[in-house]
């Protein structure tokens, strides 16, 4: 679809939606095409009493919706995720216009985000429960679990569609209505979004959204809010913790998905062919800004030559550019901030001793970083213990698990590990001793709407997706019943 026709159907400069109804401010403030750095809409900047409205609203719709029934529920978010695939080309213009992923980056996130609603519509209905003997007799306990409440979901600019929907979808099905402020950066697929919650029937007030340039104000009033009852937070650990300070005042039910720092280990024995392609997938994937992101390749010394040819190969083939040509497969930085900061990790490292084994030829404009592959890179590097969130690969060699094991939990970080090994019993050995909330075997990839996505250490607390996502916005509630 014309992504101009895209974005002009959305009417961003009402992009403030309250109880159904779009809403302007006093101001607006800008989005751009990373590719160009051009201005690609102006959009509402909502206030501290637009996030008290959108509260208002979501309070007033808690009652009903959270009464409804499961069923009604589940028929909803099943119409949501068909209405998605349905839309997909709008949406892929979107994600692409205003964070600069590849097309094919964007269609698959546009999978992945829809399928949250198949996937929690079909665990809406799924109502689980304990009924209990106490140990002594007498008493039954009965354990149910109801909508934890208004929900405020805060969420960052790298999957603009994914890490919305992994949250609402949960929240809609629990019972819970929303306030959501989406990343400033990519506010234009959440209005899309919320287009298709409310055209699959979602009710009013139900799902609001709030986007602002001011998002420390308006996510401080919702957590001031006595009716709030939960947040939901994906973006940096720096944040998060900040967050969780506020919450703390009140209590606030907190989920947390945060930064993350994942190795990327290859052992002497495995197949290293497979292994690149493994890598391609866990660095280059919306280019290697995702927390997921593989951030540090630990490849054993006996295979290590082999792994930095087939790996630089592939990376030097690369093709960058901008979103709108079909043929790029590697899009620009999110901001030129972004782009600047991954640059100067790049030169830095180099600084400090690493080569460049391959760097791929990029445009001219545009907030593009090359991606590159490092070697010679030591083991305290702070390219290591950075989050790079770019298309960076820093290889360091190992040859004792000692040293694994010790590099690997050397960090704050415990979202994501992957491990490349010749053998099933290894690679489990190696990664149950992983400090890694998931770890991807022999493959590049772990997000699965079916499985509990999150992290250990300071990259979370809870999960999303799997029957976890749904637990996460309830409380549980038990009857002890004389008997
Ligand atoms: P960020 O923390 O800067 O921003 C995330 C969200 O928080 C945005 O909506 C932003 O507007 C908002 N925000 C920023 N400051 C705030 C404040 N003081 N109070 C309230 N809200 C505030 O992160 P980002 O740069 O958008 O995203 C990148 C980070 O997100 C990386 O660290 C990445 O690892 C992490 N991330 C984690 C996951 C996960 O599931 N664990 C997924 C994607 C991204």
């Amino acid at each position: 679809m014309n992504t101009q026709n895209a974005i002009a159907e959305l009417d961003t400069k009402h992009g403030i939606l309250i109880d159904g109804s779009a809403h302007g401010a006093s101001r607006t403030f800008e989005v751009h095409d990373p590719a160009t750095g051009l201005v690609i809409a102006e959009v509402a900047d909502g206030t501290v009493a637009d996030a008290e409205s959108a509260v208002d609203a979501a309070h007033r719709a808690f009652g009903d919706w959270a009464a409804s029934s499961p069923r009604q529920r589940s028929e909803i978010l099943r119409r949501v995720y068909e209405l998605m695939l349905a839309d997909t080309d709008r949406l892929v213009a979107l994600i692409c216009a205003e964070n600069g992923k590849s097309q094919a980056d964007a269609r698959a996130e546009v999978g992945y985000a829809a399928e949250f609603f198949r996937w929690f519509s079909e665990e809406a209905v799924r109502t689980d429960g304990v009924y209990g003997i106490s140990p002594a007799g007498g008493t039954r306990t009965l354990v149910t679990h109801k909508p934890v409440g208004v929900a405020a979901l805060v969420t960052p600019w790298n999957f603009p569609a994914a890490m919305a929907t992994r949250k609402i979808a949960p929240a809609l099905a629990a019972g819970c209505t929303v306030v959501l402020k989406p990343a400033a950066e990519t506010p234009l697929t959440a209005l899309a979004i919320a287009a298709i919650l409310s055209a699959a029937g979602v009710p009013d007030g139900v799902v609001n959204v709030v986007p602002t340039t001011d998002a420390a104000a308006v996510v401080s009033a919702w957590l001031a809010d006595d009716r709030v009852r939960k947040v939901s937070f994906t973006g940096s650990t720096g944040v998060g913790r900040v967050l969780l300070k506020q919450a703390a005042d009140r209590i606030v039910n907190a989920s947390m998905e945060l930064g993350g720092n994942a190795p990327f280990v290859v052992t002497a024995d495995a197949d290293v062919a497979a292994a690149v392609q493994g890598a391609m997938v866990a660095k280059y994937r919306g280019g290697g800004q995702a927390c997921t992101a593989a951030n540090r390749f630990y490849v054993h010394a006996a295979v290590v030559d082999e792994f930095v040819a087939r790996f630089s190969a592939e990376v030097s083939a690369l093709r960058v550019g901008p979103a709108a040509d079909p043929a790029s497969q590697i899009g620009p930085l999110v901001s030129a901030r972004a782009a600047e900061r991954v640059a100067a990790a790049i030169e830095s490292a180099v600084a400090d001793g690493a080569v460049i084994a391959a760097a791929a030829e990029t445009p001219d404009d545009g907030w593009f970083v090359a991606p590159t592959v490092l070697t010679g890179v030591a083991p305290d590097a702070a390219i290591i213990a950075d989050e790079i969130f770019g298309p960076v690969a820093p290889v360091v060699v190992w040859e004792t698990e000692d040293d694994l094991l010790r590099w690997v939990n050397d960090t704050e970080y415990g979202l994501a590990a992957y491990i490349y090994a010749g053998r099933l019993q290894d690679a489990l050995r190696l990664a149950e001793s992983f400090d890694a909330g998931m770890v991807g075997i022999n493959r590049g990839i772990v997000s699965d709407p079916s499985a509990p996505f999150g992290g250990m250490k300071q990259s979370g607390l809870g999960r999303e997706g799997a029957r976890d996502g749904l637990h996460e916005f309830q409380e549980t509630q038990y009857f002890s019943v004389e008997f």
